[in-house]
């Protein structure tokens, strides 16, 4: 079974078709990064799985069971909706913490409200979770006291204390320098392997998808065209305009 899976997906906006017909599957624990110009659709994608916009046409799966559709075929309610919601977990390039909580406060507050977990048993989780991320000694830092890379090491652990079937990642590291990137990439290598949760990664830094994917997928105006493991794209891509995207981001 696909962990998550995009069939005949369209998305227009207005008369802008910005996915044509996509299919797309991911394997169970896959890292699979979508690369393309700018305006190709590769955020779309990623906010199409975690229910923040709807598809014009098509369906998406996660572990086999729509996140658009019941049994019946009938749209999801908004209650069934935010329980399909909650399997995908999602970081953007902003942390997005809470600048007037603690770590812990930031990290204890999904769960202890959406999941109605005690307090005990929501630090237990936060504390595992920025071990995972290597940051236990911040556990009562305020954002402000940390570096870019630690925010967006939190905004991780505040993503998968959720427990999330999908980690979705949206451009985590462009507002980090190179060394921060660096710092941050080991983060979803090290939670890749821990937790065996499935990623799908978008990001500008040619690097950072080098080393972090099993596989890259190369869109170009709303469509695949082309995909494989990250030597044969970044060494040998067959697609010309894969080639000429390249050169101009590496
Ligand atoms: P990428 O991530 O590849 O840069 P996006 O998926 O962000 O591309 O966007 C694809 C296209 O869809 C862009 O042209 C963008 O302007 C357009 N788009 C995205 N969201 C909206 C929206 N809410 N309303 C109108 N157009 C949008």
């Amino acid at each position: 079974m696909w962990a998550i899976e995009l069939e005949k997906v369209s998305k227009s906006f207005g008369a802008h078709r910005v996915l044509i017909d996509l299919d797309l599957q991911v394997r169970p624990s896959e890292k699979v990064t979508l690369i393309g110009p700018s305006g190709s659709g590769k955020t779309t994608v990623l906010r199409l799985a975690m229910t923040l916009e709807k598809p014009t046409a098509g369906n998406i799966r996660v572990f086999g069971k729509s996140i658009l559709f019941d049994a019946a075929g009938k749209p999801l309610s908004s209650s069934e909706e935010a329980r399909m919601r909650r399997r995908c977990g999602m970081v953007f390039q902003q942390f997005n913490l809470f600048p007037h909580l603690t770590v812990l406060q930031n990290l204890v507050l999904a769960p202890r409200t959406v999941l109605r977990q005690s307090r005990d048993q929501a630090e237990k989780s936060a504390l595992e979770y920025l071990r995972m991320v290597g940051l236990e000694t911040k556990v009562h830092a305020y954002p402000a006291q940390l570096s870019g890379g630690q925010q967006q090491r939190i905004a991780i652990a505040r993503a998968l204390i959720l427990k999330p079937e999908i980690l979705l990642l949206d451009e985590i590291t462009s507002a980090l320098d190179p060394e921060l990137t660096r710092e941050v990439l080991g983060v979803v290598q090290d939670v890749a392997r821990e937790t065996k949760v499935t990623v799908l990664i978008v990001t500008h830094e040619m690097r950072f998808a080098r080393e972090v994917s099993d596989r890259i997928v190369v869109f170009h105006a709303g469509r695949i065209i082309e995909q494989g493991s990250p030597d044969k794209i970044f060494s040998n891509p067959e697609s010309a305009r894969t080639r000429s995207f390249l050169k101009c981001v590496l």
